[in-house]
């Protein structure tokens, strides 16, 4: 730390942060954007970043309905990997894992990006096939990806249990070691900042209340501040998507579903990788903090309450104790949920829609904290140009008429 920031450092600390200048502003919106923006969580605030930095387009505004990564991006347990089965999902994955990889720098924040590694447990010979084809198909792809047997998963994760008697014998795994995890709250923080220094207007506590299209055209959104002129609106609201939709007249192939995840009382470093098993629906990591991160699979039933259902938990910790017995004293501290959008082939949705200048960014479904630089590169990019970009050509909204579905239930399984 140099002189001079050790001296703010102390100046700020003694004011009792007073005067201390604000990370980005906090502005009222203007009458008319050329680009709005609906959702103030990673992939909007991206998107923002995105269109400003690569595409030029810097009047735009990011209508937040509370505070920015309030959403599922704040919510999530932050892994990131791109070990995806079919190829248009390797590659949009994939894409966003090599941003990943410099993000910091780009941003100019520690995003604490750590590429740990994450493991996908097998505990019976069909899991094994499934892994091993996925495996072969991400080493197609040109994606690091490796088979691990049970001593190669146990050398991997003392604490892990692979006896053949548990009730979840471990057979193998798959690993993916440029996986791994990303602080969520940074990652908005710096896209926040990076936009709002290239002149977004970040405005937060502002709730879109309404779309409006005239002859087949996007004409601007009403807001609890205003109605806001614009000729080109995306909308990046995860959980609350149909209702996007909705306002605008149309349909989405969408369910938004409770996720759960919860975190321990901190304790000494002892697991250094993600673990994840699709068939036991649980997830376990370590955070930097030491606390003990874990999650399951979607709540079964339809809802947008932020809460979850505690036979979910109860299940996926009964797992992972199953799997971890060293777990068993550990204390649980905090539960928590967001509303995730799941379409029917697991895959996101990101590009045009029926109305000219409305665009949607939604389905990430379980698992889009990992693609939030790729997506708002690609989003940014149909936004600018009114076309898709070849990553997102294929989730395009048109495959749920056309068939050509992509299928990632099995990689997007629990899962994250
Ligand atoms: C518990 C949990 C764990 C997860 N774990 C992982 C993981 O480990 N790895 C992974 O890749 N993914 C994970 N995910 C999924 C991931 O969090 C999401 O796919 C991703 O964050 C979606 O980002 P987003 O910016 O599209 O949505 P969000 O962050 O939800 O942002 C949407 C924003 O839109 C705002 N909004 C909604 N309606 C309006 C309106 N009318 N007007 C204005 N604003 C509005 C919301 O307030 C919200 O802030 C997890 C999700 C949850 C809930």
């Amino acid at each position: 730390m140099g002189k001079y920031s050790l001296f703010n450092l102390i100046r700020h600390g003694l004011s009792y942060h007073r005067d201390w200048s604000k990370t980005w502003r906090n502005p009222e919106p203007q009458p008319s954007y050329d680009v709005v923006l609906i959702g103030g969580g990673g992939h909007g605030l991206a998107t923002a970043y995105y269109l400003a930095k690569e595409q030029g387009i810097t009047n735009i505004a990011v209508l937040e309905k509370g505070w920015i990564g309030g959403g599922n991006t704040g919510r999530n347990t932050e892994i990131v990997r791109s070990n995806y089965l079919w190829d248009e999902a390797a590659r949009i994955y994939e894409f966003s894992l090599n941003l990943w990889n410099d993000l910091s720098q780009q941003l100019n924040f520690n995003l604490m990006y750590s590429a740990k590694g994450v493991l996908s447990l097998g505990h019976t010979l069909q899991d094994m096939r499934d892994i091993s084809r996925r495996v072969n198909a991400n080493r197609l792809n040109g994606i690091d990806s490796e088979l691990l047997n049970a001593d190669q998963v146990k050398k991997m994760v003392p604490s892990i249990n692979v006896s053949l008697d548990s009730r979840y014998p471990v057979l193998g795994a798959s690993l993916q070691r440029r996986g791994g995890t990303a602080r969520h709250d940074a990652v908005v923080w710096g896209f926040a900042r990076a936009a709002d220094a290239l002149g977004v207007d970040v405005i937060q506590d502002c709730k879109v209340t309404g779309i409006k299209v005239q002859k087949g055209k996007v004409t601007g959104v009403d807001t609890t501040k205003g109605f806001i002129k614009s000729a080109k609106v995306g909308v990046i609201t995860a959980g609350n998507s149909s209702v996007m939709a909705k306002m605008a007249g149309f349909r989405l192939p969408i369910e938004s579903h409770p996720l759960q995840a919860w975190v321990s009382e901190p304790i000494k470093p002892v697991l250094d990788t993600v673990v994840m098993s699709n068939t036991v629906h649980a997830y376990i990591s370590q955070t930097a903090r030491g606390e003990l991160l874990a999650g399951a699979g979607i709540d079964p039933y339809t809802g947008y309450a932020q809460r979850g259902s505690f036979s979910v938990v109860e299940g996926a910790v009964a797992a992972i104790l199953g799997l971890f017995p060293i777990f068993s004293r550990v204390r649980l501290n905090r539960q928590w949920a967001g509303t995730v959008d799941t379409s029917p082939d697991a895959c996101p949705i990101v590009g045009l829609t029926p109305i000219q200048g409305l665009y949607f960014n939604c389905g990430w479904g379980t698992g889009g904290y990992k693609a939030t630089p790729g997506s708002g590169w690609v989003f940014a990019h149909t936004i600018a140009n009114d076309k898709p970009h070849r990553l997102n050509q294929p989730f395009s909204l048109e495959r749920f008429t056309t068939g050509h579905l992509i299928d990632e239930h099995g990689a997007a399984g629990v899962a994250h």
